[in-house]
């Protein structure tokens, strides 16, 4: 196995490092880049990414992406990771572009796609409610027909971004009569329609992420159904070829206990970490140390079945979906250890400056959500079990 570029990627790598020397000093937050900047970086960042396709860097060309291959995406997200670089895009650039780009209408891409493309319209999902997450085909939002529009009532919660979103896309139940998967719509909801109220839901790390999104006759237009009524679950699974590595997560990892090894060492006698007297620490760091290089494989083995093979890999992503969110609750349980007492300290609302910027304490705690979105650990391993080890449902 040679993990070397070939001299086309190693080219395709200098040109993405040129780029952030050049230009990732844009990416620094400023003030009036807003709550916005928490969903994908400055709006000069996104504007510098733009500009070359790299808002979409897996979209095609003539919708206004980058057009790269799987190969060039890895190395295009293994640099920005490497420099800490955030990526903007989330559900607008990774859900609603593709599903426009692949189920749209040409008045639907023309409309919706520039706004995403230029960072402008920031845009959310509202497929999970209070009694469907796992089991999303049994949602309950309801939309009925009412001459040339729908009537949307119901409830969706953990809409990540609802408070700064332009648009929904929602999933929406039209016929309630027929089999789970087969009665559900995709629409795009305007976010400032009459009758959505959007309240916030304050998680763990004590920051406001996503929220409750209640509807209440609220109208949507016919034509904002992207595809076919009723089959809308359908779409829901649309995706063009991205990456699905997740080197940024395993790069994240490595760092993250790469700046512990350092905060360890430098630290080691002036009482602000319990590692010089406690052996257990020291080993607990070089195993979260070998665990983050083993993600780093598993990423590595998705990119190349993915690029040879030319389909996203199932049960090799949820292998590594899973280990990559489990061993980032290990590295910040360990580093809360590393820090000791001085880990506990908020840079929002503590006096004196938290070691490594408040940072470690934060993941401690957001990374609890890391094995619950987009999938649990359990029904990443009912995934890996069925369809990777060949076992009966469970
Ligand atoms: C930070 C964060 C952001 C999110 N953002 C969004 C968003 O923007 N839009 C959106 O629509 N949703 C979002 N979600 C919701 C997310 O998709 C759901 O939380 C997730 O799918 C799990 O669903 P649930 O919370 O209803 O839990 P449930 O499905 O009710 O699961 C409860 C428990 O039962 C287990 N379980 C369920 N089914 C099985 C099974 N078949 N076998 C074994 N165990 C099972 C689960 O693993 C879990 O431990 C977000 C969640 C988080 C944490």
């Amino acid at each position: 196995m040679d993990f070397r570029d070939t001299p086309e990627e190693a080219a395709f790598r200098a040109e993405v490092r040129k780029f952030i020397e050049e230009e990732g000093h844009k990416a620094r937050i400023r003030d009036d880049d807003g709550e916005r900047a928490f969903f994908g970086g400055s709006k000069e960042w996104t504007k510098a990414l733009a500009a070359r396709g790299w808002v979409a860097p897996a979209w095609p060309k003539e919708y206004g992406g980058a057009g790269l291959s799987v190969m060039q995406q890895f190395i295009f997200n293994w640099e920005l990771a490497e420099a800490r670089l955030p990526r903007p895009g989330g559900i607008a650039v990774g859900f609603a572009g593709p599903t426009l780009i692949v189920h749209g209408t040409e008045e639907q891409k023309k409309k919706y796609l520039p706004g995403i493309l230029s960072g402008e319209d920031i845009w959310c999902q509202g497929y999970s409610e209070p009694g469907a997450g796992s089991d999303l085909a049994a949602l309950q939002t309801r939309a009925v027909r009412d001459g040339d529009d729908y009537i949307i009532n119901g409830q969706k919660i953990w809409t990540s971004g609802g408070h700064l979103a332009r648009y929904m896309i929602l999933l929406a139940r039209t016929d309630p009569d027929a089999p789970k998967h087969r009665g559900i719509t995709y629409f795009i909801v305007d976010m400032k329609s009459p009758g959505i109220t959007v309240r916030p839901l304050v998680n763990l790390a004590y920051t406001h992420e996503f929220n409750e999104v209640f509807f209440e006759d609220v109208r949507v237009p016919r034509e904002n159904i992207i595809g076919e009524e009723n089959r809308g679950w359908y779409l829901a699974q649309t995706t063009l070829s991205f990456e699905r590595s997740n080197i940024g997560g395993s790069v994240g990892a490595r760092q993250a206990v790469e700046d512990l090894i350092k905060f360890a060492r430098e630290n080691a006698t002036n009482g602000q970490s319990t590692l010089a007297h406690n052996p257990a620490i020291r080993h607990e760091l070089v195993e979260r140390y070998v665990e983050a290089g083993v993600a780093q494989m598993m990423s590595f083995k998705i990119v190349s079945i993915q690029a040879k093979e030319g389909v996203a890999p199932g049960h090799e992503a949820a292998v590594a979906k899973l280990y990559g969110t489990e061993l980032n609750q290990r590295i910040y349980r360990t580093g809360m250890k590393v820090l000791g007492l001085y880990g506990q300290l908020d840079a929002r609302t503590d006096g004196p400056k938290p070691p490594l910027r408040g940072r470690i304490k934060y993941m401690y705690l957001r990374s609890v959500a890391n094995t619950i979105e987009g999938g649990t650990s359990e029904i990443q391993r009912n995934i890996i079990a069925t369809r990777g080890l060949g076992l009966p449902r469970g």
